[in-house]
């Protein structure tokens, strides 16, 4: 393995010790789990801190008195996303969870008119996505049986950016796909998909939960309508972490589904009145009062993210990837694992999946062996090596781990029973 490490190490070792040593990384834990929950930071804890002396401090004179203002944390955070979404700022907001804006963002831009009725989505799409969509078609009379229209995935597990084209007919008045899909770690053409989709009029959205702070976006470039993502998976928001919308500032006036007082224009909110203006921005998309404590680790986690930068970000975790996919090649295929990522990095995100029958007895023992991927039924372990806080060394150990544990058969001392999470 080491001849491997030495053609994959970037000669990045200082750099990565620096932002490594701001990470709690669980003592005598290797874990590969930030696509589910990313870990605390130093400077997360350090704001969310503040966030506690300022109402310690000011009680309700914090919304106005605190450093920053509570009242426009939900802006400062989308300002400080912009970057990763490649947006301008005021098309970016700070709220809610990825499902409440999912719900948000449909129940918006979803029009449908005459026999432009349709949802489009990936069939192996994340539960709650779809979801969201087959709520959002009932809300409007719509029977999901016919109204939600899904790409079937190709022989590889695989969507094909030209079928999700192709099914993109006059029918289709919304498209809702993942950036990365949460099982195989497929990245989609972005680009390509939407401009066929302005092309024919529908409305494209993307889910980018499973890349947004693993790979750079360009969603004002690539004309998208609109997207939304998670706070805490590569964001290291913590649990339960605030999400965001991003909305084209092509529809700044549309009337959000799920108004509240704080989707109102800031100067007027405090005029307490049932007809004040919606904000002029994606500020229109938030509901009610932002929740501070949820939304305060995102500020210092996102300003580690931007000393990092992107592009060293998703080249460090591309080198992290390949060397895993370099790995299974030549340790893991005999014992059955198959690799369920592209290989092409062009086509992959922050992390690796690979398929084996046993799967879950053997995530069950890799944690009990301090190492902590991510299962996913029925077949499926995930390792994310994330850019930040794991080394290659974690991830040459982890498959090591996974080689001895089918070798000598230590799944067949786990139960089948498996837990809640993760
Ligand atoms: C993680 C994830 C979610 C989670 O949504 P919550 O509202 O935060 O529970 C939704 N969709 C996708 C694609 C995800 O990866």
């Amino acid at each position: 393995m080491s001849h491997l490490q030495s053609i994959c190490e970037p000669e990045d070792d200082e750099r990565f010790a620096y932002f490594r040593s701001l990470f709690y990384v669980p003592e005598g834990q290797i874990y590969l789990d930030g696509n589910s929950l990313g870990l605390l930071c130093k400077p997360a804890e350090i704001e969310l801190n503040n966030v506690l002396s300022g109402w310690r401090e000011h009680g309700v004179q914090g919304w106005t008195d605190a450093k920053p203002d509570w009242f426009t944390m939900a802006e400062l955070l989308g300002t400080m996303l912009a970057p990763l979404i490649g947006s301008a700022p005021e098309e970016v907001i700070v709220t809610n969870s990825t499902t409440v804006n999912l719900h948000q963002a449909v129940g918006s831009l979803f029009q449908p008119r005459g026999n432009r009725n349709k949802i489009l989505c990936d069939s192996q799409a994340f539960p709650s996505d779809l979801l969201v969509l087959k709520s959002q078609l009932q809300l409007k009379s719509l029977n999901p049986h016919d109204h939600l229209k899904l790409v079937q995935p190709d022989v590889n597990g695989w969507l094909n950016e030209q079928t999700i084209i192709d099914a993109m007919t006059d029918e289709v008045a919304l498209a809702l796909l993942p950036s990365v899909v949460y099982t195989t770690g497929q990245l989609l053409d972005m680009r390509r998909i939407s401009s066929a989709a302005r092309e024919r009029n529908v409305v494209i959205g993307f889910d980018l939960s499973h890349s947004i702070g693993a790979v750079r976006h360009a969603l004002d470039e690539w004309d998208i309508d609109f997207a939304v993502w998670c706070g805490y998976k590569y964001l290291n928001g913590g649990p339960g972490s605030a999400g965001g919308i991003y909305v084209n500032n092509r529809h700044f006036d549309t009337i959000p589904a799920l108004a509240g007082w704080f989707s109102s224009d800031k100067s007027r909110q405090f005029d307490f009145s049932d007809t004040i203006p919606f904000a002029a921005n994606a500020g229109r998309f938030q509901i009610g009062t932002p929740n501070i404590l949820s939304m305060a680790p995102l500020i210092g986690s996102l300003q580690l993210i931007s000393e990092a930068g992107i592009d060293w970000i998703r080249n460090r975790s591309l080198a992290l990837t390949d060397y895993l996919i370099a790995l299974h090649k030549s340790d893991l295929v005999q014992y059955g694992y198959e690799l369920a990522t592209p290989i092409d990095q062009k086509r992959r995100g922050g992390h690796i999946s690979f398929i084996h029958p046993e799967a879950m007895r053997i995530c069950q023992v890799l944690r009990s062996k301090g190492v902590i991927p991510d299962y996913r039924p029925n077949n499926i372990v995930r390792l994310a090596p994330v850019a930040l806080y794991n080394s290659f060394n974690d991830c040459s150990h982890a498959l090591k781990l996974l080689a001895h544990i089918v070798e000598d058969r230590l799944y067949e001392f786990v139960s089948v029973s498996r837990g809640t999470v993760t």
